[in-house]
């Protein structure tokens, strides 16, 4: 008899070379059915394998990412196979699962393909899916793999398998199919129910530009029909929203590439919101005692040596910036931190003035490559929240929850209701690898693990995910149409304050190290407000939009008039522009719906004799006529009242 335990800590025996499949049939035919693949002592297996001793065992289905990761490789052999049948000859290169979906690199000799064809492809892997194949793996040896390919004439799997040890290579085979694979895999092809083949691209045999290029398939398969549809409707929804398109549309950003790629320029109305945003932020900030400062955008390379930057992104980032003086270097900064060590240690510090708050909205460059750059998203110049906490190891708890607090307030402000925290901690089995007492350690982890508990904020808890230097929590949110994005981080860190020499003189006289709390809780002003950008859908909210108002006015007789208003509204300090042109008023009506302008005030005869303008909104409609300062005072209603989608609320 083998004992196995299960996540929730409840064990049983069970006789040896049961499978995981079966644990799962003893527990429910249920549960059976949604069994995908099983995480045995930690390693990801097919369910159908035996178990031959003691183990940890969980069962993977649809839910865990691991078991989706195994549905799509799966996925990805099905989509071989049904090539296989329609295209005889064809030569595979590898098949791996990707976040969403899979993808197999193929090598379509003469034969021309493009996505007219991949509804037959599609129908082909459903008829094969019907067939419910098992996916069947199989131990082979070196020679025995080697001559199965050179009998295919596969030269990729050739290659493949030549940088494999013998005794370690596995086939695995469903319906007429076999493939080189490590595995695991789900137990039958029936499990696959929708099919969706997405694009075609040209990827080089091993990423390598003096290699072949074979053709890339990306397709995405789901267990249930009414999954691929949920999918395919959020990706049409993601594609409306997404930041670049809107950017363009609304004039909020550009890239140029004479100035250089990846190096957003904000223009005028995108820089509004930026703006806004910091002042929002600067006047939280200020208010929990963080001093702002403004550091260079450059730093001697003495100073990224001292800090281990240098090691870090010297070689594979901008590279070092020459003087007319031999030997002088300078590089760009990469990070904040180290200019705020020195902010730090320029004069001594008692234990009365912790914690010391620096804050910047700092500007930092890395070189990111250009496949990698997307939109606001992913840049080589962006602009951190950043700020750096300096105080004792007694006062971590309470920092946190400071910063806890600043970023649930901000998050709830900008409509991000839902969110949750990742708390990296050490691994245990391996201090080695970590620096800084194990007290430090612990005390640092326990300051996160509590202040989280203490706002009752959800988290999940990685083990082994710290840095080197201390342990760290990350934020993660889900936007409007249900994606998660990863945000900023709050970083102990007991490494800087070392290599920088940091001292305060404690109660008892003697001179201590501080620690040292990185956070940058939105990560870049960039990245964030791409995803806000797509949250909202460039409904920004009020508080935050650029223009809050266009006045329309229906004839340019009324402009001097629209002037006036715009004026008496600039005082208030409500901001909007005034459109004055010789257009038909449902032209700019139209016109200032494309701006997504949430207010719109028109003016006519009417308006100008009883002085008072006829209001529409976004997304309440036609509000009648007020006079201004009774608009003045609605406005500042619905922009208190702005509820947490960041849309202008129905009056109950
Ligand atoms: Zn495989
Ligand atoms: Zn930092």
């Amino acid at each position: 008899m083998i004992t196995i335990t299960f996540p929730d800590g409840r064990e049983q025996e069970y006789a040896a070379g049961t499978t995981a499949l079966e644990v799962a049939q003893s527990i429910s035919e249920g549960l059976a059915r949604n069994v995908l693949a099983a995480k045995v002592n930690g390693e990801v297996r097919d369910a159908q394998r035996p178990l031959t001793e003691d183990a940890e065992l969980a069962l993977l289905t649809w839910r865990d990412p691991e078991g989706q990761g195994t549905f799509w490789h799966s996925s990805a052999h099905l989509l071989a196979e049904a090539l296989e049948a329609l295209y005889p000859g064809v030569k595979l290169g590898i098949g791996p699962p990707i976040e969403n979906g899979f993808y197999y690199d193929i090598d379509f000799g003469d034969h021309e393909i493009s996505a007219h064809d991949f509804p037959k492809i599609e129908e082909k892997m459903k008829e094969l899916a019907r067939e419910k194949n098992e996916y069947e793996r199989r131990e082979v040896s070196k020679a025995e793999a080697r001559s199965y390919y050179e009998e295919k004439g596969d030269p990729y799997k050739l290659e493949l398998i030549d940088e494999l040890e013998d005794g370690t290579i596995t086939f695995y085979e469903q319906g007429q199919f076999t493939d080189l694979c490590r595995g695991p895999h789900i137990p039958h092809t029936g499990k696959i129910k929708a099919v969706k083949l997405m694009k075609l691209a040209g990827a080089y045999w091993r990423g390598d530009e003096s290699r072949k290029q074979l053709t890339r398939i990306y397709g995405i398969t789901f267990p249930k029909q009414k999954e691929l549809k949920i999918y395919l409707e959020r990706l049409e929804e993601a594609k409306k929203r997404d930041h670049r398109k809107l950017g363009a549309e609304l004039d909020l950003f550009m890239f140029s590439e004479k100035v250089g790629a990846g190096l957003p320029i904000w223009l005028p109305k995108g820089n509004a919101i930026r703006e806004r945003l910091m002042a929002f932020l600067r006047r939280e900030q200020e208010r929990r005692g963080y001093e702002m400062v403004t550091t260079p955008h450059i730093g001697h390379k003495l100073l990224y040596e001292t800090s281990g930057h240098y090691e870090k992104y010297g070689s594979d980032s901008f590279q070092p910036i020459q003087t007319p003086r031999e030997g002088e270097e300078f590089l760009l900064k990469p990070m904040n931190c180290p200019h705020h060590c020195e902010i730090y240690g320029h004069r001594p510090h008692s234990y009365r003035e912790l914690p010391m708050k620096i804050a910047e909205f700092g500007t930092v460059y890395r070189y990111e490559q250009s496949g990698e750059l997307h939109g606001l998203a992913r840049v080589r110049g962006f602009t951190q929240d950043d700020a750096h906490i300096f105080c004792t190891t007694e006062q971590l708890k309470e920092e946190f929850l400071d910063v806890l607090d600043l970023t649930t307030l901000v998050l709830n402000k900008m409509g991000f209701a839902d969110f949750t925290a990742q708390i990296s901690l050490r691994d245990p089995d391996k201090p080695e690898k970590y620096i800084g007492s194990d007290e430090n350690w612990d005390a640092a982890e326990r300051a996160i693990i509590e202040a989280t508990a203490e706002v009752k904020m959800k988290t999940t808890t990685v083990k082994g995910e710290a840095a080197f230097y201390g342990p760290k929590l990350d934020f993660m949110i889900r936007d409007a149409i249900g994606r998660e994005w990863q945000l900023g981080t709050i970083q102990v860190d007991y490494n800087l304050p070392e290599r920088f020499d940091l001292e305060y003189i404690g109660a008892d006289n003697e001179a201590h190290r501080p620690v040292m709390i990185h956070r940058a809780p939105f990560g870049s002003m960039e990245r964030f407000l791409s995803i806000f950008i797509e949250h909202t859908g460039g409904n920004f909210p009020l508080w935050l939009t650029p223009d809050q108002f266009g006045i329309l006015t229906i004839s340019d007789r009324f402009n001097d008039y629209a002037h006036e208003v715009q004026q008496e509204l600039a005082t208030a300090d409500i901001r909007g522009f005034v459109d004055g042109r010789s257009e038909k008023v449902g032209r700019k009506i139209r016109d200032a719906e494309v701006a997504k302008t949430p207010v719109m005030l028109i003016i006519g005869e009417q308006e100008v004799e009883e002085n008072t303008v006829s209001v529409r909104l976004r997304d309440r409609g036609d509000m009648g006529s007020m006079s201004v300062p009774d608009f003045i005072e609605a406005f500042q209603g619905w922009v208190a009242e702005e509820d947490a989608t960041g849309q202008v609320k129905n009056e109950e």
